[in-house]
């Protein structure tokens, strides 16, 4: 579903001199993506967003960039008014986002030296433009379950290895890149039992309970092949404490996939990967209490439920 937001110029929405914004889906669940649209009638210097209080970067859709000679055909796709451009970004909804309505504010800056003149306000006076819109978040059900954590390993939890494991993973999650390396949906990496949905809630045996389960758990036998979601580029892979063997392959535009608790990693640092290409085996090293693959997808630093990668196209 596709939902057009009403902008504050859409007084003028009937010719392509007025950013037209768009979202897919039209409204979205907590822990759930959604993807912004915004076409265009000239090339952009950038198209940056602001929602839940961080910054959203646009990228121009399929490969090409801000450089206005690099023209994918599939960029201009004007309805009988001439070229258009799309922006698209990526956002992941945080899972304790309460449901509710929240603002978003998009701001289009336009190429220094451009030559365009439009009658009504857009770039009047200067070479920003903000867009105001909002978005719809709605509730996700999640389950709750209890867990016993085996006492030798209980103490990760308490130690600093978590701190430093987390600065670790977060330093690599907020970098973005332009390039787009996936393509189409998302594999997913092993099949097997769903034994921990993503956004559970766990319950210690202590009766604190956790935050919600960032990632999806698939469970199956040791030494199951797992396989690359998609294409991209490998920025980490190497054994940590807590989330055991990990490999983290960076999709790009900021979507990165998190894979843990692995027996071996395949993959190394650098490394170009292809969708469906074989990156490690299933273990249960660090914080696990059997064998299976934690399966994280982070976007621009928000983790989303990656299953929901596997039923469409971004
Ligand atoms: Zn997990």
């Amino acid at each position: 579903m596709i939902g057009t937001l009403l902008l504050t110029l859409s007084l003028f929405s009937q010719t392509l001199d007025v950013p037209q914004l768009t979202t897919d889906p039209e409204v979205v669940g907590q822990g759930k993506t959604i993807a912004l649209y915004l076409r265009f009638s000239q090339s952009l210097q950038k198209v940056e967003g602001f929602f839940l209080e961080r910054i959203i970067p646009f990228y121009p859709i399929r490969r090409g960039s801000f450089d206005p000679e690099i023209r994918d055909p599939e960029l201009v796709s004007g309805q009988g008014s001439g070229p258009s451009y799309t922006y698209r970004a990526l956002i992941g909804i945080p899972i304790g986002t309460e449901p509710g309505s929240y603002s978003l504010r998009i701001t289009l800056t336009r190429r220094e030296n451009f030559n365009f003149q439009i009658s009504d306000s857009i770039f009047q006076s200067s070479d920003s433009k903000i867009l105001e819109s909002s978005i719809e978040v709605v509730e996700t059900p999640f389950e709750r379950e209890k867990i016993t954590i085996p006492r030798p390993k209980q103490n990760l939890l308490t130690s600093q290895a978590l701190t430093e494991e987390a600065k670790i993973i977060g330093n690599i999650l907020s970098k973005s890149r332009e390039s787009q390396y996936w393509k189409g949906s998302f594999l997913q990496p092993i099949q097997g039992r769903i034994s921990s949905p993503f956004g559970i809630y766990r319950i210690y045996n202590d009766g604190t309970a956790s935050r919600p389960h960032r990632g999806v758990d698939i469970a199956n036998l040791e030494g199951t092949p797992i396989l690359a979601p998609n294409s991209g580029r490998v920025v980490l892979s190497r054994h940590l404490h807590f989330h055991g063997n990990t490999i983290i392959i960076d999709h790009g535009q900021g979507v990165y996939s998190l894979l843990n608790h692995l027996k071996r990693r395949f993959a190394h640092k650098g490394d170009r990967v292809k969708k469906g290409e074989k990156v490690g085996l299933v273990g249960e090293t660090g914080l696990a209490t059997g064998p299976h693959l934690h399966w994280g997808l982070s976007i621009s630093e928000i983790r989303v439920d990656a299953l929901e990668w596997t039923e469409r196209e971004w």
